[in-house]
């Protein structure tokens, strides 16, 4: 045993070109005195769009609100229920709720983990108006199936791309399938602010126009408030230091497609499982998670050698205490509530060295020997 440890994640830009071009970003703003909806934020639209392969890019404060605003942008409010997956970040289903309409949990795949066609179809009622898939840990939902369905229901597809930056099913990138994608910026995620920041995109230019007043106070022109809007913009700060990043996601996300190929090898002789990919899966791995009965174990065991870990999530939103009032209870969503009990997400990041998969790899061995 070494002493050398294996954090979870690291996203300090350190010491390279990267960080000299976010401190001159950050600097650039700051001379320019112009921090709110200006040249960044608009330049940076253009980009991510260009990215995604979208018309529309509409910058927000976080991930959460370019659900909620998405949704409230197609219409959805009170009286509507909306179809999502229990195994995500609960912030996907309180973006539901802020819109005023019901959170309806269906279960997920038991081998992508993703939400399953079948189960949604099993929660449709009347009221049902959207879905919004959870494309979990970077790896694509089963989007033609879920857009046959929403077609066929006249629903509206509005994907959490929050994980899936760069990710693509088919060889098209994920947030661009549905009639809206969301994404977040949060620090943590594939591609990261210094701060909090969020986007949605979309082909349709009636919602994009909606989106660019409904982040904006409902405001048309300066002071005059069409609609009861929100203030949920992202700032020119984090504009400026998403511009100098985003150039590096598409490399970044190769890297840990790399560092996920390398653990599945290395796994491949023992009783940890892997999550299932659909064929046509290009993912961008936003967390390396493996499923193993004895997990708890297997923590302690990763943690004693200096190996951190975390679980996503350990509790799935349809159990979480805010929506006990749902009732729905435990049972109801089976598969997912299973994965929540086996899954445990390995360190997995662009700046992670070859030998540091392995040190995670051998330890986990040694644990089943
Ligand atoms: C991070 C995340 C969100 C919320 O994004 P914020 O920017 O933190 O508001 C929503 N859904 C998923 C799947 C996420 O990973």
């Amino acid at each position: 045993m070494t002493d050398q440890k294996v954090p979870f994640v690291d996203f300090s830009p350190g010491e390279g070109t990267l960080a000299s071009e976010i401190k001159n970003a950050v600097a650039r703003v700051i001379e320019r005195g112009w921090f709110i909806l200006g040249p960044e934020g608009e330049a940076f639209e253009r980009e991510f769009a260009s990215f995604i392969g979208t018309t529309h890019a509409v910058g927000v404060a976080c991930g959460t609100e370019a659900l909620s605003l998405a949704l409230t942008a197609v219409g959805i409010g009170p009286g509507d229920e909306v179809i999502t997956s229990p195994l995500t970040a609960t912030f996907t289903a309180l973006a539901i709720s802020r819109t005023g309409a019901r959170p309806v949990f269906a279960d997920v795949d038991g081998e992508t983990l993703n939400l399953s066609e079948k189960s949604v179809t099993d929660r449709l009622s009347s009221r049902t108006k959207a879905l919004v898939p959870v494309h979990l840990y970077g790896n694509p939902c089963d989007l033609p199936a879920l857009q046959n369905l929403a077609r066929k229901e006249s629903l509206f597809l509005v994907e959490d791309a929050c994980q899936a930056h760069g990710a693509k099913l088919d060889g098209r990138p994920l947030g661009s399938w549905g009639v809206a994608g969301c994404f977040s910026f949060y620090p943590t995620k594939n591609l990261g602010a210094i701060g909090d920041g969020g986007m949605i995109v979309t082909d349709d230019p009636q919602i994009a126009e909606r989106l660019r007043r409904l982040r904006n106070g409902g405001q048309v022109t300066r002071y005059v408030h069409e609609e009861i809007g929100f203030n949920s913009r992202l700032d020119e700060i984090q504009a400026a230091v998403l511009r100098a990043k985003l150039p590096r996601l598409a490399g970044w996300n190769r890297r840990r497609r790399e560092l996920a190929e390398i653990y599945r090898r290395r796994l491949e002789e023992t009783p940890v499982r892997m999550v299932g990919m659909l064929p046509g899966s290009e993912s961008s791995v936003h967390l390396f998670v493996v499923r193993v009965v004895d997990r708890d174990h297997l923590r302690e065991a990763l943690t004693a050698s200096g190996i951190q870990t975390l679980i996503h999530y350990p509790i799935p939103a349809h159990l979480q205490p805010a929506y006990q009032s749902l009732g729905q209870g435990e049972g109801t969503c089976p598969t997912a509530e299973q994965a929540a009990r086996e899954i445990l997400s390995l360190p997995c990041y662009p700046d992670l060295g070859e030998s540091d998969v392995e040190r995670v790899t051998e330890a986990i061995c040694s644990f089943y020997r």
